[in-house]
């Protein structure tokens, strides 16, 4: 289960964490100004999602990274075209000479387009870029898949779209077999679909789908965190194929109804065109975060009103 949470204060800029039921580690979403992130956070951080790298969501990182060097832990970063040489010239603008070079490894997973990904590593003290590999999909670890879209914001932003891997599990009470290495056969061809699979224990041979009934199946829940973007079409389509149906969603809702002339010049959206989009996507719950520092609580609370109105389809 996904359990993200926004570790930016009020009048602070954004940064989100994301933790996982029974999980030793977990994923940073941004490095904004967030007095809410633990030391903890950014050392168990397996690996951090960054948007963009306006000044609002990257400030951070070198918070972040400070509480990583050392832990001889290696990290994967991902961003949007040219977060490799901005990563490098952050952690170039200190000095290293008195640091082991295992003290921490960073790897870049470098978003050139839709399926072009470039992998880079990086090494103290001289953090030279080296290219790991081309790949097509973005993360994918034990327990999450993650997604991708780019949106338009005059600058690529990267919008994540979370998967928490179902959980399969085998229903003792039901079976009447000797449990044995079948049971992880059973498994594998329920991930593969591979129905017609013959699994065979002790004299018995059956299809793997004639077992799937002994599997119990906890369906992973899904998460998408939208920053910053501009509110036009084209973002919203490619909003509404990522996020259709999504079990929570975060999404950068920068301005308020009465300033959506700045959100158009700006490349930013508001109150009620993010939470149309969220009710025309059919996500399930939808948060509103990341407002212009300059609102009043109270034109944050005006804000949330006219979000919920328009996710509730009143628009
Ligand atoms: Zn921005
Ligand atoms: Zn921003």
């Amino acid at each position: 289960m996904l359990q993200p949470e926004v570790k930016s204060k009020l009048g602070e800029d954004i940064c989100i964490a994301i933790y996982l039921d029974n999980c030793k580690w977990n994923y940073i979403v941004d490095c904004g100004e967030a007095s809410l992130l633990t030391v903890k956070d950014c050392m168990n951080a397996r690996a951090i999602f960054i948007s963009h790298t306006h000044i609002d969501h990257f400030i951070n990182f070198d918070q972040i990274m400070r509480h990583q060097i050392g832990t001889k832990e290696r990290y994967i970063i991902c961003g949007p075209k040219n977060i490799a040489v901005q990563i490098q010239a952050k952690l170039r603008s200190f000095t290293w000479n008195l640091v082991e070079d295992d003290a921490v490894i960073y790897e870049i997973r470098e978003i050139i387009s839709e399926n072009e990904i470039t992998s880079y590593e990086m090494k103290p003290a001289h953090w030279e870029l080296e290219l790991v590999a081309n790949r097509t999909t973005l993360y994918d670890d034990e327990r999450v898949v993650v997604n991708f879209t780019i949106l338009d914001h005059k600058t690529d932003v990267i919008a994540y779209h979370f998967k928490d891997k179902d959980s399969i599990n085998i229903d003792v009470s039901k079976v009447t077999h000797k449990l044995g290495k079948w049971i992880n056969e059973l498994k594998l061809a329920y991930v593969a679909k591979e129905g017609d699979k013959i699994i065979s224990f002790e004299e018995h041979q059956f299809k793997a789908k004639e077992l799937f009934h002994y599997l119990k199946i906890e369906r992973g829940n899904t998460l998408g965190i939208i920053l910053d973007h501009a509110s036009h079409k084209e973002n919203h389509n490619k909003i509404k194929q990522l996020f259709k149906e999504c079990d929570t969603v975060f999404i950068e809702t920068f301005y308020k109804e009465e300033d959506k002339e700045k959100a158009l010049i700006n490349y930013h959206s508001y109150a009620s065109q993010s939470g149309k989009i969220m009710f025309e996507s059919k996500v399930k719950k939808a948060i509103p975060v990341h407002f212009s520092r300059k609102y009043t609580e109270e034109d944050i609370a005006q804000i949330k009103v006219d979000f919920t109105k328009a996710f509730q389809g009143e628009y």
